[in-house]
């Protein structure tokens, strides 16, 4: 069907604002508006209109001035009160939603945003009939032109830019409701922690026994220690970004009893839905720094992308481990340091009894780079042990009933008991981590 007649059917249907009759045409000319289409085919249809009836054929003007009060008007040039039947005139209220939008916005921090629109049922529903009824396959979606149209307007009084794939904010118009919502995308804060003292859990590690409510078990804190690496960290990090929570993406964790020592451990934080996304990342690691009192300290802090906390999630990092270690029966030096040379292989895992509860029973192996005698003494010895991430470095000494081969007890043939384990290195790599 030639252009012009499908023009005229959709006018047939009643009566159309500029930017809907536009819009069904939309993917047939660029560097144009819907509301120039739109406009642009009524006049023509007007002018052919009088052309035929001045050589005599007064059809086509009746049928156009048959279709709607507002088509007649159009031949009239004058104006009409009728509201458009597809889009019931919203696009002459774009200012109301725009300033709905930027009251929300205003006390946000952010660089970008993207516009979405929830459309009511009876919109789209009006939109599907009129492609349907008029053969219509070079339109565009009510709700693009009213994405696209309402964030020229905000860009405008903002001067922010509109962003398709990380907008900082996303506007969201509830055609429906009548509502505007704005989701407030996460910042994310890279860092390494060094723990310096022991009996401090990684994160909040609520009360078993009323699951974080508060009891007289745990002084109606609701937890079972005082405070946590990631608590340790939050309070800055709320009152700088303004943010709702802030949540804790370590890469891998080491014991409560255990320090975390050397260049620290990476982590990243998610602080949700910040006012501020823009904060002096120096002071932030002071004031933490500061109220950890040296209990917990933090480095190297820097804002980075979404897509760091997988990294760091599945960093699999080789561990450093320092280890204090008493021996049932007297050893000697040399018995030792043979044991720890044949400890560096590859070792046969399979998932210890302390935490076989939670974690599937299977068999994993895992390398040993280097284990080396760093001192000893009458009663046991300190040693490091270097090896890849997701070994349970306690059962490679004990050797957990036989569950882990080889182990240090086993190859010295005397109990070996882990008094000390600290980390004192974690090498941050990107390799996707086995299982
Ligand atoms: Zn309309
Ligand atoms: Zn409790």
């Amino acid at each position: 069907m030639n252009l012009l007649d499908t023009a005229i059917r959709v006018l047939e249907e009643g009566p159309i604002c500029d930017h809907c009759l536009g819009r069904q045409f939309a993917k047939l000319s660029t560097g144009l508006t819907n509301k120039e289409r739109g406009s642009a085919l009524k006049t023509v249809l007007a002018m052919l209109g009088y052309q035929k009836f001045k050589e005599g054929d007064p059809s086509l003007l009746q049928k156009l001035a048959s279709c709607s009060q507002q088509a007649r008007t159009i031949l009239n040039a004058k104006g009409t009160d009728e509201k458009c039947w597809l889009c019931n005139d919203l696009f002459k209220s774009l200012d109301v939603w725009v300033q709905r939008a930027l009251k929300l916005l205003k006390k946000y921090q952010y660089d970008t945003f993207l516009v979405g629109t929830k459309v009511s049922g009876l919109l789209a529903e009006n939109e599907e009939i009129l492609w349907a009824t008029s053969n219509i396959i070079h339109a565009e979606p009510l709700k693009s032109e009213l994405n696209r149209e309402i964030g020229k307007l905000i860009q405008e009084e903002t001067g922010k830019e509109v962003n398709f794939e990380r907008p900082d904010i996303i506007v969201l118009l509830d055609l429906a409701e009548g509502k505007v919502e704005l989701q407030v995308s996460s910042v994310f804060i890279y860092g390494r922690y060094k723990k310096l003292i022991r009996g401090i859990p990684q994160t909040r590690w609520p009360c078993p026994l009323c699951q974080g409510d508060g009891c007289e078990r745990c002084n109606y804190t609701g937890k079972l220690y005082p405070t946590s690496v990631e608590e340790l960290m939050k309070d800055p990090v709320i009152e700088r970004s303004g943010g709702t929570d802030v949540v804790f993406h370590g890469a891998g964790r080491e014991d409560i009893d255990a320090l975390m020592l050397g260049t620290g451990r990476p982590f990243v934080l998610e602080v949700k839905e910040p006012l501020h996304r823009h904060f002096d990342l120096i002071d932030l690691e002071k004031e933490i720094n500061r109220l950890a009192k040296s209990k917990v300290e933090v480095r190297e802090l820097r804002f980075v992308e979404k897509d760091m906390v997988e990294e760091v999630k599945i960093a699999d990092a080789d561990k450093v481990y320092r280890l204090r270690l008493i021996f049932k029966d007297t050893i000697s030096e040399e018995k030792l340091k043979a044991s720890l040379d044949k400890l560096c292989t590859n070792i046969k895992q399979r998932t210890p009894l302390r935490v076989a509860h939670r974690r599937a029973d299977k068999v994993r192996t895992r390398t040993v780079h280097s284990a080396e005698l760093i001192d000893m003494d009458v009663k046991g010895a300190t040693i490091h042990v270097r090896c890849e991430s997701g070994l349970y470095v306690k059962e490679l000494i004990s050797g957990d009933e036989g569950r882990t081969k080889p182990n240090l007890s086993e190859l010295l043939g005397t109990e070996v008991q882990v008094r000390e384990l600290d980390v004192i290195g974690v090498k941050h790599a990107r390799r996707k981590k086995k299982n």
